[in-house]
């Protein structure tokens, strides 16, 4: 597991990118559908958000009806919890530097077994991650959704050394950052 470190103590950057995993298309609400009039409810557990749709009434958060519903831990973690399951890493070795219950793992995983969450992590050129990071940025903040030219060579499709994409995620986010502020 080779995360950068400093992605991994934002928190907020970490849930916003586990919402972008989830909800690749956006987030909607998980009984109507509905992805407009969704009002926060409550921030009880920061930075995770508790949204109550405008339409049904409904209450969720961006976890709700997703194999992560339920796991009640940190953002960072969960990511961690996802790579490991990604990498096939031994569970025991998992719960040992986690310090979470090996059982839970292990449930955890089978209930993520082939789903696409895991697959889009493990897109080995990232293109998957590339792309929902920018469909989670374009529905986020509605303008500029047009492919930009001068992406960096590696989110350009070129085979990186390895099959790990996490890396390339802060290059793409400041990308996104420094374009959002210009
Ligand atoms: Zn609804």
């Amino acid at each position: 597991m080779d995360f950068p470190l400093i992605d991994l103590m934002d928190a907020h950057a970490c849930y916003e990118r586990l919402v972008a995993l989830l909800h690749p298309d956006g987030l909607a609400c998980p009984r109507c559908g509905a992805a407009d009039r969704l009002g926060i409810h409550r921030r009880h557990r920061d930075p995770v958000i508790d949204y109550q749709c405008g339409h049904c009434r409904r209450v969720f958060n961006a976890f709700t009806g997703t194999p992560l519903q339920g796991i009640r831990r940190p953002p960072a973690q969960l990511l961690l919890i996802l790579r490991g399951i990604a990498d096939a890493a031994p569970a025991a070795q998992m719960a040992r530097e986690l310090g979470c219950d090996r059982k839970h793992l292990l449930e955890l995983r089978h209930r993520l077994q082939g789903n696409a969450l895991l697959r889009m992590d493990r897109n080995p050129l990232g293109d998957a991650v590339v792309e929902a990071d920018e469909a989670y940025v374009n529905a986020g903040e509605k303008r500029d959704p047009a492919p930009r030219p001068g992406r960096p060579a590696a989110a350009a499709g070129q085979s990186p050394p390895r099959p790990r994409n996490l890396r390339q995620r802060p290059a793409a986010s400041g990308r996104h950052r420094r374009q959002g502020v210009g």
